[in-house]
């Protein structure tokens, strides 16, 4: 498929308002995406790699700027650039507002089209990209993203420049790629077609919904097994639903967790009259694999891989397991006496990727696991967690300090017991989960239910700046705040709810104004936008209704705790959960 195909269907499906509609049109792409389906699949969802792949292009909006720059030609600046940014308020827009010559100037002699860029191209092009490494790297990838974009025309360059930053906009999220993969290769034409028109009598309707509904369903499984949609979209094209049931969990490519909810033992008890109780380590996620041939590989809660800064976990696995698994846990700090540290000294572990070794002296850090989701060749995620925890046993080892310690109670007494256990060994609380329940990646049902006594804080997105003054002037100082607006369809949007400039440290402003530096959008002054990306965990007095900021809410008395690398904009607390804690002050 022509790029500039590939464009043209983007800017249609971004025009178009109805959520039915626009499945129908990416259907309609999918199925005409021939071999470049995988890859279709994945870039409207700006995506390059599949979303189990940790692998990113890393390019920042600086680094696009200037290649936008490059490509517009010798009289334009990143600094140009930047200033139809603060215009047009969106990086497509500002690509597709230079003339890059693409591939009009070849139409005038004659051979139009014919060196445009492909589906293809585009996508080797960005992989080659994201493998450049070392000193230089930054320049290849300047180099590369400079020829691409001075292939394109204006709706190309819309789209790639949306592509390259990960943000394509054009209101495709997960759940339209999910039913619009099952509408092209999976559901009857006639089915589809009834749910659309309005005289379909009622009963032909909640047929084909039905119909519709379990196709979606085997899409929704194999996604989360897989994490991979350009995968699941050619086995759904390929091999029908039949393909996709026969999606196995894969050692080696990450799930995603599986998320509780607050609640409480009367909740669990009333729901499920057992419960599973669990102490609530204070750690951070990690999913756990070991292959045949024993290798171990580590991933972070965003299926990040974090192997190369936990090799006291990874060796400890090597040891204690001898069969194919994937384990799901937490990995916690802890100090010489084996009490556990606080979350904060965890983060100084977790995704780190310089001094390892160094580090891995000064805070040690061993696995907690509480699940099993596959062992020995079985998959074992429709198993009730009863006999998940079992596996997990079994796997590790029955006195292992790696297995949580799992209560079967029907007690309110006995949990409250329990818990005041797990606080007094300095854990974070309880968490209690329904025993016959399977594991849902990616939910947060009503199944695992979390219980902590501390005051909630909230990781919120960074979405600006101010540049400090004096002594600070080389640092950002106040940083801009968001909450997250959830979008089934289409990208999160962010609203603003507060400033923070409280607790934070001197060498901490270091810290933060390095990580933050590459993501600034646009400078104003002292005041910088930048690209929602590096979340904070925020502690407040309390949240109050505000016409200040955009969503309507503000933090009285704000102070930063730390950085939350173990999440991202997309993981960050929404507006519906500041919402929630507003009302329950
Ligand atoms: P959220 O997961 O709600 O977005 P969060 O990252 O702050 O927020 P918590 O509120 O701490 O997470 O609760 C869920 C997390 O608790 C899990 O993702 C996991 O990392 C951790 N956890 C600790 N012990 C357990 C356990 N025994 N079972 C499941 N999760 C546990």
């Amino acid at each position: 498929m022509q790029f500039a195909e590939f464009a043209a269907r983007a800017a249609e499906i971004e025009a178009e308002p109805a959520d039915l509609a626009v499945v129908s049109l990416l259907s309609d792409l999918f199925r005409d995406a021939g071999d470049d389906l995988p890859t279709v699949a994945r870039f409207v969802q700006g995506r390059v790699f599949p979303a189990w792949d940790s692998t990113t292009l890393d390019i920042g909006p600086r680094l696009c700027h200037e290649a936008i720059a490059r490509a517009a030609g010798p009289n334009v600046s990143a600094d140009d650039v930047e200033d139809r940014l603060a215009d047009r308020g969106e990086i497509g827009a500002v690509a597709a507002s230079y003339d890059f010559g693409g591939q009009r100037g070849l139409a005038a002699f004659g051979s139009g089209g014919q060196d445009g860029l492909t589906v293809a191209e585009v996508d080797s092009e960005l992989r080659a990209l994201a493998a450049a490494s070392g000193s230089g790297s930054e320049e290849t990838k300047l180099k590369t993203l400079y020829g691409l974009f001075n292939r394109t025309d204006p709706d190309e360059a819309r789209f790639l420049a949306r592509l390259v930053l990960s943000e394509m906009r054009i209101g495709v999220g997960e759940g339209t790629v999910r039913d619009a993969v099952a509408e092209a290769f999976l559901v009857d034409p006639a089915d589809a077609a009834a749910i659309r028109d309005d005289d379909a009598d009622s009963e032909t309707e909640d047929a084909a919904r039905t119909s519709r509904n379990e196709a979606i369903a085997a899409v929704a499984r194999a996604l989360q097994v897989s994490n991979d949609y350009g995968m699941v979209a050619e086995l759904a094209r390929d091999e029908g639903e039949a393909g996709l049931d026969g999606v196995r969990l894969e050692v080696g490519r990450p799930v995603q967790a599986m998320l509780a909810q607050a609640g409480t033992a009367a909740d669990a008890l009333d729901e499920w009259e057992t419960a599973a109780v669990e102490t609530k380590f204070d750690g951070a996620r990690v999913q756990v694999h070991r292959d045949v041939d024993g290798e171990v590989s580590l991933f972070s809660r965003n299926m990040e891989d974090v192997t190369g800064a936990l090799p006291e976990v990874v060796e400890f696995v090597a040891d204690a397991v001898d069969e194919p698994v994937i384990l799901d846990g937490e990995v916690v700090a802890m100090d010489d006496d084996g009490e556990p540290l606080p979350f904060q000294e965890i983060l100084r572990r977790f995704r780190r990727k310089h001094d390892v070794g160094r580090m891995r002296e000064e805070v040690r850090v061993e696995l907690r696991a509480f699940d099993c989701l596959h062992a020995g060749g079985d998959d074992l995620l429709t198993d009730p967690l009863s006999a998940r925890h079992d596996r997990l046993t079994a796997v590790l080892g029955g006195d292992s300090a790696a297995v949580s310690d799992l209560l079967l109670s029907d007690d309110a007494e006995e949990i409250a017991a329990y818990e005041a256990d797990a606080l007094d060994a300095g854990h974070e609380g309880i968490m209690l989960k329904n025993p016959d329940a399977p594991y849902s990646p990616g939910d947060r049902g009503k199944n695992w239910l979390k219980r902590k006594p501390d005051v909630e804080t909230l990781d919120l997105v960074v979405t600006g700046a101010e540049w400090g003054e004096g002594r600070r002037a080389e640092f950002l100082g106040t940083f801009l705040l968001s909450a997250r607006v959830e979008a089934d369809s289409g990208d999160d949007a962010f609203e603003t709810i507060g400033k923070v400039a409280t607790g934070i440290t001197d060498e901490e402003l270091a810290e933060l104004t390095d990580l933050l530096e590459p993501e600034i959008e646009r400078e104003a002054g002292k005041e910088v936008d930048i690209r929602p990306s590096v979340v904070f965990e925020v502690g407040y007095e309390e949240i109050q209704a505000s016409p200040t900021y955009s969503s309507g809410y503000a933090l009285r008395f704000p102070r930063f705790v730390t950085v939350r690398e173990d999440k991202t904009a997309e993981t960050a607390d929404s507006l519906a959960r500041v919402e929630r804690l507003a009302e329950s002050q």
